[in-house]
């Protein structure tokens, strides 16, 4: 494994930013892309664009910045933060576990716990945890800074496990994963001969309803578009049951709740990943979107690819990717992209 790459993907992950509150994530990533990129521009929703090449079709393949989270919702008499969903956290992983209040003032430690009176065998409902933040009145909690509306994100605790250390584990791989991976597509074109226009770059507000890719979509006014996300694996235990397992490759999602991929470009992606021998998975997700939901009908229409990620355990505070998942989708999309020269999009958009 290469280190330098173990950093970059401990670093984006690390990165505190919740559906809204995406600043220090598009920050990182902009001062990543002035290296490689030609433009960088940003909409009015907060996503960010960045293109390298100037002539050819424009093909676009990026993921979306924000991870799940809460916000402050209210302060109790006695101490205590109830909270509201960013994005949709599961309640079983959130009992217990640590997060950060982010506030004008700085960061507060807080941990997830039941409401008075609930010590209790049952699981809760979300909406009788709270935040404790060690304080016993309304007043204590302000002078900490927390006001209603400050952001909560999980804490980040980067880990390698398994014996090659390739499961990596942390929070908010759904999806910096995504946005890693377009970064790394552009670093890879920028050294080859590529045929197109290339758009990387991230989005805002996918967990609230893929709302960043609504604009992203219309101001890249691509040909083709990809949404890079993370794929539900269900090798838990295991066993995986309908065959999506970490670390045998790239997931190409046939169809999710929102999207049907392009039929013809994720033929071409089989038949390239077959002919480049990169390991690839064919999945359906049975439940959820992803941005390539709104990129599909921007405009007149784009054809559409998932490409995603297995992971396991997303929108919990720990989740859990396979490294070499992440080298292979690399791989495949800049395999991908460098074949999509004008007459393979012509082809593809030729209904
Ligand atoms: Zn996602």
């Amino acid at each position: 494994m290469d280190q330098k790459e173990l950093q970059f993907l401990k670093e984006i992950t690390d990165l505190q930013g919740t559906s809204g509150n995406e600043d220090v994530v598009r920050t990182y990533l902009k001062e990543k892309y002035v290296d490689v990129a030609d433009t960088i521009e940003t909409d009015g929703m907060g996503s960010l664009m960045a293109t390298l090449g100037n002539q050819g079709p424009r093909i676009m393949a990026v993921g979306h910045m924000d991870e799940v989270g809460f916000m402050v919702r209210a302060i109790t008499d006695d101490g205590y933060i109830k909270f509201s969903r960013c994005g949709y956290f599961f309640v079983s992983g959130v009992l217990s576990q640590h997060f950060t209040i982010l506030t004008d003032t700085g960061e507060v430690d807080a941990l997830c716990a039941l409401g008075p009176g609930m010590f209790t065998d049952k699981y809760p409902e979300m909406d009788q945890l709270v935040m404790d933040v060690g304080c016993t009145s309304k007043d204590e909690v302000k002078a900490l800074g927390i006001q209603i509306g400050d952001f909560i994100v999980p804490k980040a605790n980067f880990q390698q496990l398994g014996k090659d250390k390739k499961y990596l584990v942390n929070k908010a791989w759904d999806n910096r994963i995504g946005c890693a991976v377009s970064y790394r597509i552009m670093e890879e074109l920028k050294q080859i001969e590529h045929p197109n226009i290339f758009i990387g770059g991230g989005t805002t507000q996918e967990e609230v309803g893929t709302r960043g890719a609504k604009t992203l979509g219309y101001l890249a006014n691509a040909d083709i578009g990809f949404s890079i996300d993370v794929g539900i694996a269900d090798d838990m235990h295991g066993q995986a049951k309908e065959g999506i397992a970490l670390g045998k490759g790239p997931e190409l999602c046939v169809m999710d709740s929102h999207t049907i991929s392009n039929r013809k470009l994720l033929k071409f992606a089989v038949q390239v990943a077959e002919e480049c021998k990169i390991p690839y998975q064919v999945s359906i997700m049975k439940h959820g979107g992803t941005d390539a939901s709104e990129f599909q009908h921007v405009r007149s229409g784009m054809p559409v690819l998932l490409v995603n990620v297995p992971s396991r355990y997303a929108h919990t505070p720990t989740s859990m990717i396979h490294y070499d998942d992440y080298v292979n989708t690399i791989r495949l999309m800049v395999e991908l992209i460098r074949r999509l020269d004008e007459d393979k999009v012509k082809e593809i958009r030729n209904f």
